[in-house]
């Protein structure tokens, strides 16, 4: 029988997509400029299912390349060659949430935000809010231990993780973590499969840690004529022990084509504007609120704006939200960065982003977790443009070269994929990088699991 007979006998033969037409789709994630047609894409529906195609594929030496919703953005679920890919969008139930034990436990294909729907049914809640939630899934972000908009006071993807199904490359299944708080038996397993980027095994459930739902919520915003201002409003806020659950930032290049996309009232004459919230008991809530905004009046805001009730606050986070789909309109390509720098040196860093973008006549918005030093340098270009996609990568390579100087990471939230490849080893050092290498050989030895990712 051929593979993919076999393949259809595991999964059904409408979960089996062969014709070029239906391949396409699955050839490409969120990623600029990177397409590679796969051989075929298959979508399980059972944790069975997953273990037979990855024996299967095993055996035939076939790549396999485990894709959710296919938003990533280092090119992490973008086909190897002659790939089988795993597309795991069908499993996507809600397995229950457990209100005794503060925990939520899914099947990897369900979407993000319906986690936290779900969790809040129970006035529970689910932090991670990538900006992508309403479309990317739990088992992505495990894989890429994505962080979001709250990831300064509410941590990322791994702070959640309690427990994993995994299942390994010679198609065994296996359970790492438990649902215990406290749990130190043996080696933490299942951290190193959050973040691994479908290169050690594929996750096939989640247990998630969920915390109380805070009671009240404020949103400001704080305009600036000085990125500087904005940077220094920041470190201030984190001095004065205050741990805001967002502290955004945009550049006037970002407000503009924002406010352009979502008319919310962003200001587009400033050179920053910073989106701030506090969440918890209202009293906390109300007092954290009115420090940060004499905070950022003594860094010389120019304005600070409170949104008037939830509908304007929610509105005012799904503009930033929308940052990437807004920048996005006003060329062909968009490419988005990823860097984190320590909160010290974001001016700098900002600074330098603008410098590069000026010196190699390139369009250059940024915007990010200002709160975790967290930033999305945005390339404008087109990349039909052979010259200019040069200049392009110069500006990246300059900017991840200032980034490991200033003691920051190439990636903060968005995996190292085949984007980031050429400066991960840069960062490590030798020792880390082989470290890596070989936990890589000992849980994948054919190298058969999403190859051609992380590494050179
Ligand atoms: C508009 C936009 C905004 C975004 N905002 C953010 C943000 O704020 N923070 C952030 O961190 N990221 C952000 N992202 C990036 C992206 O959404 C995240 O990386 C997300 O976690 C990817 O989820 P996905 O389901 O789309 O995974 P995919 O893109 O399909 O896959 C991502 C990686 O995970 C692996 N993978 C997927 N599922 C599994 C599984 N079950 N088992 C093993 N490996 C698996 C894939 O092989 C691949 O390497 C954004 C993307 C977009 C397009």
């Amino acid at each position: 029988m051929s593979q993919l007979a076999h393949l259809a006998e595991i999964v059904g033969s409408d979960a089996v997509l062969t014709r070029p037409e239906d391949l396409i789709p699955y050839s490409f994630d969120g990623t600029a400029a990177l397409k590679q047609r796969p051989s075929a894409v298959v979508f399980p529906k059972t944790t069975e299912q997953v273990a037979r195609c990855v024996k299967l594929a095993m055996d035939a030496g076939t790549p396999i390349v485990t894709r959710g919703s296919g938003t990533g953005l280092s090119g992490g679920s973008v086909p190897s060659p002659d790939c089988l890919v795993l597309c795991l969008t069908q499993m996507d139930t809600i397995l229950g949430v457990d209100a005794r034990n503060l925990t939520l436990r899914a099947q990897p294909g369900a979407i993000t935000q319906r986690i936290d729907e779900a969790a809040s049914r129970h006035g529970l809640f689910y932090p991670p809010d990538p900006g992508s939630q309403r479309i990317s899934t739990i088992g992505g972000n495990v894989a890429e231990n994505s962080g979001g908009l709250r990831g300064l006071k509410y941590g990322v993807t791994r702070d959640y993780v309690m427990a994993l199904e995994v299942v390994l490359a010679d198609g065994e299944v296996a359970r790492l973590g438990t649902a215990c708080v406290k749990d130190v038996a043996g080696y933490s397993l299942k951290d190193l499969f959050v973040g691994s980027e479908g290169t050690l095994g594929i996750i096939t459930e989640v247990l998630l840690k969920l915390v109380p739902r805070p009671a009240a919520r404020r949103t400001m915003l704080a305009l600036y004529d000085r990125i500087e201002d904005a940077a220094d409003t920041v470190s201030a806020i984190v001095a004065a022990r205050i741990i805001p659950c967002t502290l955004e930032f945009l550049d006037q290049m970002t407000a503009g084509c924002v406010e352009d996309y979502a008319r919310v009232g962003l200001p587009t004459d400033c050179a920053a504007v910073l989106l701030m919230e506090t969440d918890g008991h209202p009293a906390a809530v109300a007092d954290e609120a009115a420090q940060m905004e004499s905070i950022a009046r003594a860094n010389r805001a120019l304005d600070v704006r409170t949104a008037r009730d939830d509908a304007e606050a929610l509105q005012l986070a799904s503009a930033r939200r929308n940052a990437f789909a807004a920048l996005a309109r006003r060329r062909p390509t968009t490419i988005l960065e990823d860097v984190t720098v320590p909160r010290s040196e974001l001016a700098t860093m900002v600074r330098f982003i603008a410098e590069t973008a000026s010196a190699l006549n390139l369009e250059i918005g940024t915007f990010g977790h200002m709160g975790d030093g967290n930033l999305h340098p945005t390339v404008l270009t087109d990349e039909r443009n052979t010259e200019e996609m040069e200049r392009v990568h110069r500006a990246f390579d300059s900017i991840m070269k200032r980034t490991v100087e200033l003691g920051g990471t190439i990636t903060g939230e968005h995996g190292v994929g085949l984007a980031k490849k050429p400066w991960l080893r840069q960062q490590m050092g030798d020792a880390s990088y082989m470290l890596m290498k070989k936990v890589k050989q000992s849980l994948d030895p054919k190298g058969l699991l999403n190859p051609g990712k992380i590494f050179d």
